[in-house]
């Protein structure tokens, strides 16, 4: 463990005033897991850029890295293991930072890796750089607190130069407790940031180009101010006169208001995409997963809301092999995500994980087992996104356009369906109506007026 402490001349960059220590030293960031990650992340690095670090990527030699890590999977775990091992064996001088979901429950498994100079978990990651500020270590930093359960601010706009959307943290935490899922323990319990506080970032994003917006949060249906809603935010968002989308990320099925539903069928700045989590089509899998509501409910709602709003991408997550899951409550499972009007689904094999009740639930079902119902399911993702996309070939829809690769350039559409257009034109960050032509794979082949 190297025990220097950090140089301490100021710098100034972007014209800015940098903090001393900040000097030439290198920090690289690496996000695993959820858009709510990724949000944090972004802001971390907003912080080190205006404090004079400089970013680099994370394949490029850095004396620090930022690891925001993941624990919702048993394969969130064994990335960050490989990370680590890829970042120390390129660069053996290397200081890593492992912050976030893992750093909360799993403090004493992280500090036996290779260069861990730091473990925040996630009540302490947002202020990581004043704990980086204080120099380096002789022995490892642990900040691991109780999460309070109050409402939040952030500071600093997570402007994203690499992205075109930017996603927006409203809320945190959940009180759920579905029996699978570590989120209540990693992240705590829901708590919302303060209404003003999103609105102030919200403009800053757009003022940097951000032009739509993603919310994100753990359970962001839950939203609660005094006595503001997730509709009186997004009512309010729309307001902005830059933003030109606003979409919503993973909701849960029994948090969504009809008003919302109102506002994406108005042709609002709304998006028309809903991401809600079935986890399971079996009425006695979803209640030893402690869910909310029967299968037939679920299928109530995504129904009325494809009448209520033409034209929606109706996305979900599915487990598969939950302890004790039956080939028949498989074959719920499927006959359900077969018949509702839904245009894909995640798959996530079930993990089991240490704070989560099913750990303690049998019987496991076989990897074998696991893996071909997965593969079904992912198989019939694919054939539903095709059916999904076929109602769009001939139509006009507009598209915010993001990358290029040489002369093609590919966006999204409201309803989440990827793009790609030939032009010469430089259409990074612009709105434009494209007509679908074809399916190419996961991609709809448009052409410009
Ligand atoms: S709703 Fe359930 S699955 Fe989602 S974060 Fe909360 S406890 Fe986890």
């Amino acid at each position: 463990m190297n025990g220097k402490v950090m140089p301490s001349v100021a710098i100034h960059q972007e014209g800015r005033p940098s903090h001393p220590g900040s000097r030439g030293v290198r920090v690289a960031l690496y996000t695993f897991g959820c858009r709510l990650n990724q949000a944090e992340t972004a802001v971390i690095e907003q912080s080190f850029r205006r404090s004079g670090y400089q970013v680099v990527d994370i394949g490029e030699p850095a004396d620090v890295v930022v690891i925001n890590t993941c624990t919702v999977t048993e394969n969130g775990d064994a990335d960050t293991r490989r990370l680590i091992h890829r970042v120390v064996r390129k660069n053996p001088e290397t200081r890593i930072a492992l912050i976030g979901c893992q750093a909360q429950v799993q403090r004493d498994k992280l500090l036996q890796m290779p260069n861990v100079h730091w473990v925040v978990g996630n009540a302490d990651k947002m202020d990581f750089l004043s704990i980086l500020q204080q120099g380096l270590p002789e022995e490892p930093v642990v900040r691991v607190s109780t999460i309070p359960r109050t409402s939040f601010t952030i500071p600093v706009a997570g402007i994203d130069p690499r992205h075109t959307r930017a996603n927006l943290k409203i809320q945190d935490g959940c009180d759920f407790f579905c029996s699978f899922c570590e989120i209540p323990f990693a992240r705590g319990r829901a708590r919302s940031r303060e209404f003003e506080d999103i609105l102030r970032e919200a403009r800053q994003l757009v003022a940097a180009g951000h032009h739509e917006l993603v919310l994100t949060g753990i359970n962001i249906g839950t939203y609660a101010d005094n006595g503001r809603t997730i509709t009186d935010v997004i009512t309010a968002l729309m307001e902005i006169p830059d933003l030109w989308r606003l979409r919503i990320s993973s909701i849960e099925p029994t948090t969504i208001p009809d008003d919302i539903l109102n506002l994406m069928r108005q042709e609002s700045k709304l998006c028309r995409h809903l991401h809600v989590p079935l986890q399971s089509g079996s009425n006695r899998i979803l209640q030893q997963m402690k869910r909310k509501y029967r299968a037939e409910e679920f299928a109530q709602f995504i129904r009325s809301v494809s009448q209520k709003v033409p034209g929606i991408c109706l996305g979900t997550d599915v487990i598969v092999g939950f302890p004790g899951e039956t080939d028949e409550d498989f074959a719920e499972t499927y006959r359900l995500l077969k018949e509702l009007p839904l245009a894909y689904f995640h798959v996530f094999r079930y993990s089991r994980r240490d704070h989560a009740p099913s750990r303690h639930y049998h019987p496991p079902v076989d990897w074998h087992t696991i893996r071909r119902r997965s593969r079904q399911l992912r198989e019939l993702s694919a054939r539903k996104r095709r059916l999904y996309y076929q109602q769009f070939i001939g139509r006009w829809e507009t598209v915010l356009f993001e990358q290029q690769k040489g002369d093609a350039w590919t966006g999204l559409t409201d309803t989440y369906i990827r793009v790609k257009v030939q032009s010469k034109r430089r259409l990074h960050n612009q709105l434009l109506p494209v007509r679908l032509n074809r399916i190419d794979g996961q991609t709809m082949i448009g052409t410009l007026p």
